[in-house]
């Protein structure tokens, strides 16, 4: 309900048919920059500038706001990482068509936090890193969108809802891996995906103990208009307590409303998704199966022959790529009131950890295509931000072909007919790669995207984003039509009576007292898109007030309740 918002002319533009036409690019880096010539020897023949930049770059710094947001994420996605996939696909003085083309770059720090010491912990995870431009506050590894204290923080989705935008998480990863997770839910570690995980590894945010849930909970509870991965395994888990007790993940969504899709053809066959019937897409019971396969990293594979990456025969048909997925997004939520849509390619991560060149090349490539639907679509609507980067470094490096690395290495052919070697140092052989804490590439397009520009931090973005909507963070505003409703207001002694908690929109839970014949019963009640409710079960006859105290806001409500004796037999 921010003013800028509601106040804001709306355009609205239907461009599916665009964007499914524009496959090869979008003309934005041939704006600005030209291209190398075959011979590269030649002086001037690897430039990529065509001329002056001056008008060029003050014609790109558009200002605020903007209508709609896409924020692409590659997982893991370092320079290293661009680069080496860039040498494999395009060719060294190639250049990705959508990656490659936002006019505007920068890079961000990504260092995470020590949930101890309070220091920078140089080398994050996916977790911390996601909460930092989720929520604009640092964080330590593993927590989702939570503060170093626990404390939940509203993410960007989180607010973009409330402002009335439609609101997307697209990934290729199960949905709820830490990137998408930290958009949807609060929790104090990413791998309470389910009821199961919850219950011993965050009890504090189990249902039982009225928390707000497991990630999977918390992500039906945030109801995106639009959710699209993989991770369908964890539906299958059964809720414990609350509403939906006893019932699996997947039936509550049903019953909730949701739209369930499995495949590119079901995908392809949705014609609305809102809140009144959002979509789930659950493409694979766990991570979606990579695009490339192609030779493994061994001690000395740097001086082997080198190899091409192939399609992953594994890779069903039927499994709708990035690029389908974020053209479908872009579909469903574009509307009058604007969206925000995250998209991620994940698995150039999980590839780089298991020291597969050709599974995180393929990724990245997935990743550019569908930077290209985002870019294809900001550039026809026009009034459209689009923000391309990485949560942190990798572990992959282009290192001399034939060199005697400690490391495990592999040596490709590239586009250019020429051989790379990529190598991965910081796990010995057969154990999972780890992450690096280099800065990474932030790049942008659209109304904000200056702000990306020079070195900046990745909590920056939030800032970025939350601005160039014109989201607002006020708690006490979001919340001010806050109300209870006791349920029903005149009971017999002993029997329930619900409260039920609406509209407290700018509040993540409320402290609800029913007061009356000198005794007050507090709890405090998880809310989600600020509903929730409780239940009373007051003994004496008599007058009660219900008392429903906003956690963030301080926003007041109350309903009066009567109860009756009970009726003699
Ligand atoms: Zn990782």
């Amino acid at each position: 309900m921010s003013s800028t918002r509601s106040t804001r002319r709306r355009t609205r533009v239907v461009v599916l048919a665009a964007v499914a036409a524009l496959t090869g690019g979008v003309g934005l880096a041939q704006a600005v920059t030209g291209a190398p010539t075959d011979d590269l020897s030649a002086k001037g023949g690897a430039t990529r500038l065509d001329g002056d930049q001056t008008a060029a770059v003050q014609k790109a710094a558009r200002k605020g706001p903007a209508e709609n947001v896409i924020l692409l994420i590659g997982d893991g996605m370092g320079d290293s990482e661009i680069t080496l996939a860039r040498n494999y696909a395009e060719g060294a003085a190639g250049r990705f068509k959508g990656i490659d083309a936002l006019p505007l770059t920068g890079s961000y720090t990504t260092y995470s936090l020590n949930r101890q010491t309070r220091k920078p912990d140089y080398v994050p995870d996916s977790a911390a890193t996601g909460s930092a431009w989720a929520t604009g506050t640092k964080t330590y590894d593993n927590a989702v969108s939570v503060d170093l204290d626990g404390k939940a923080n509203p993410t960007l989705l989180e607010l973009a809802k409330r402002g009335g935008l439609k609101t997307g998480d697209v990934t290729t990863s199960e949905l709820q891996d830490a990137t998408p997770a930290v958009q949807v839910s609060h929790i104090s570690a990413r791998s309470c995906y389910g009821p199961v995980a919850t219950a011993s590894t965050c009890p504090e945010a189990s249902k039982a103990n009225n928390g707000p849930g497991s990630i999977t909970e918390q992500l039906l509870d945030t109801r995106p208009d639009v959710t699209l991965g993989g991770g369908a395994k964890t539906f299958d888990e059964t809720a414990t307590a609350g509403t939906y007790a006893g019932k699996t993940l997947r039936a509550q969504a049903v019953e909730r409303g949701y739209q369930i899709v499995s495949d590119k053809a079901g995908l392809a066959g949705v014609e609305s998704a809102d809140q009144d019937e959002p979509l789930l897409g659950l493409f694979g019971s766990g991570n979606l199966p990579v695009r490339y396969v192609g030779p493994a990293a061994t001690q000395g594979g740097a001086a082997l022959a080198p190899q091409r990456c192939t399609d992953n025969p594994d890779r069903p048909s039927t499994q709708p790529t990035l690029a389908d997925m974020t053209t479908k997004a872009i579909g469903l939520l574009d509307n009058p009131n604007g969206f925000f849509l995250q998209v991620e390619g994940a698995s150039i991560d999980k590839q780089d950890h298991a020291a597969n060149a050709c599974g995180q090349i393929g990724e990245t490539v997935d990743l550019d295509e569908a930077v290209q639907v985002a870019l294809a679509y900001a550039e026809k609507q026009g009034n459209t931000s689009v923000f391309v980067t990485a949560d942190h470094g990798h572990t992959s490096q282009i290192i001399e072909v034939g060199s005697t690395s400690p490391g495990i290495s592999v040596a490709l052919t590239t586009a250019d007919d020429a051989p790379m070697a990529v190598n991965y140092a910081t796990s010995p052989s057969g154990g999972s790669q780890q992450h690096t804490g280099t800065q990474v590439r932030v790049a942008g397009y659209g109304p904000g995207a200056a702000n990306i520009v020079g070195l900046t931090d990745q909590t920056d973005l939030f800032f970025t984003i939350r601005d160039a909507l014109g989201l607002s963070e006020d708690v006490v505003e979001a919340s001010k039509n806050g109300t209870v409703v006791a349920q029903p207001s005149t009971i017999r002694s002993g029997r329930a009576v619900n409260a039920l908690v609406r509209r407290y929109d700018g509040d993540r839970s409320v402290t609800v007292s029913l007061v009356g014949r000198g005794q007050t019963v507090t709890k405090t009640v998880a809310l989600a898109s600020g509903e929730g409710q409780t239940t009373f079960f007051p003994r004496l006859a008599g007058k009660y007030s219900l008392v429903v105290t906003g956690d963030q806001s301080d926003q007041q409500s109350t309903a009066k309740v009567t109860v009756k004796p009970k009726r003699r037999r």
